[in-house]
């Protein structure tokens, strides 16, 4: 309200001077000026319904107040200001609000990035070609999932590199990662030894290796295990993946 009052202290001194109020403008409207506008609409809303012709002044500055349209100068005469030029004010106002409820102010992005806990060892997401302990291959004790020479292998959870070694006779270079709960996850037939230490700390879905055919090894492959409780107690992967919302075939 205190606009208004300066306003009716403006008019008053333009009277001096043939009754010109002349007020250079304000720049155009951004985002946030709009919710300057919407209020001062309230008050122009307000002014429209309480004054009589002879508060058109005050209307006009209600508008102006709203900043909305961008005009270079306003210049009000109080003697000559008419009911035409209210209906035009009234105008505008409606144009306004309408402008104001077309621009709603968006609430920031929140965006969030889970990462899920357990991931396919492989990106591809590979079915398994050879199960756990089938009645063929009673002693298999992983699943086999058959991927190119290079391929990344990837850490099914976070934990550490538990051990990493090289059998020359049965997984080849193989690596081994220590998860919560005393689970163990290992991979078999590397390429070469895992890049990562003894103790490194791995993400889930972090690259440990790469896939080959060291070892007792037909073809380029992944071999995967699982062990729970000890590092000694192979279970089937594929219940275990399952369970964990992760489909390794099988
Ligand atoms: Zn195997």
């Amino acid at each position: 309200m205190n606009s208004l009052k300066r306003l009716a202290e403006d008019i008053e001194e333009s009277k001096q001077y043939g009754g010109h109020v002349i007020r250079s403008h304000r720049r155009p409207p951004t985002g946030n000026m709009r919710k300057a506008a919407a209020a001062s609409m309230l008050i122009a809303a307000l002014a429209l319904t309480l004054a009589p012709v002879a508060g058109t002044p005050v209307l006009r500055q209600a508008v102006d107040a709203s900043v909305v349209d961008a005009e270079p100068l306003e210049v009000v005469d109080p003697a000559t200001t008419t009911t035409i030029e209210i209906e035009h004010i009234k105008e505008q106002i409606t144009r306004s609000r309408r402008a104001a409820v077309a621009a709603p102010t968006l609430a920031p992005a929140v965006v969030r990035v889970i990462k899920p806990t357990w991931v396919h060892p492989l990106a591809s997401g590979k079915q398994g070609n050879s199960c756990y302990r089938t009645s063929k291959r009673p002693s298999h004790g992983g699943v086999d999932l058959a991927q190119p020479a290079g391929t990344p292998i990837r850490s099914v959870a976070a934990g550490i590199i538990y051990r990493k070694a090289y059998e020359s006779d049965g997984a080849g270079y193989y690596v081994t990662v220590r998860h919560d709960g005393n689970v163990f996850s290992q991979y078999h037939h590397l390429r070469a030894h895992s890049p990562l230490g003894v103790g490194a700390r791995v993400s889930v879905g972090q690259t440990i290796g790469y896939v080959g055919r060291t070892g007792n090894a037909t073809g380029n492959h992944l071999h995967f295990e699982i062990r729970t409780g000890s590092v000694g107690n192979r279970v089937n992967p594929a219940p275990f993946m399952r369970a964990r919302g992760i489909n390794i075939g099988c």
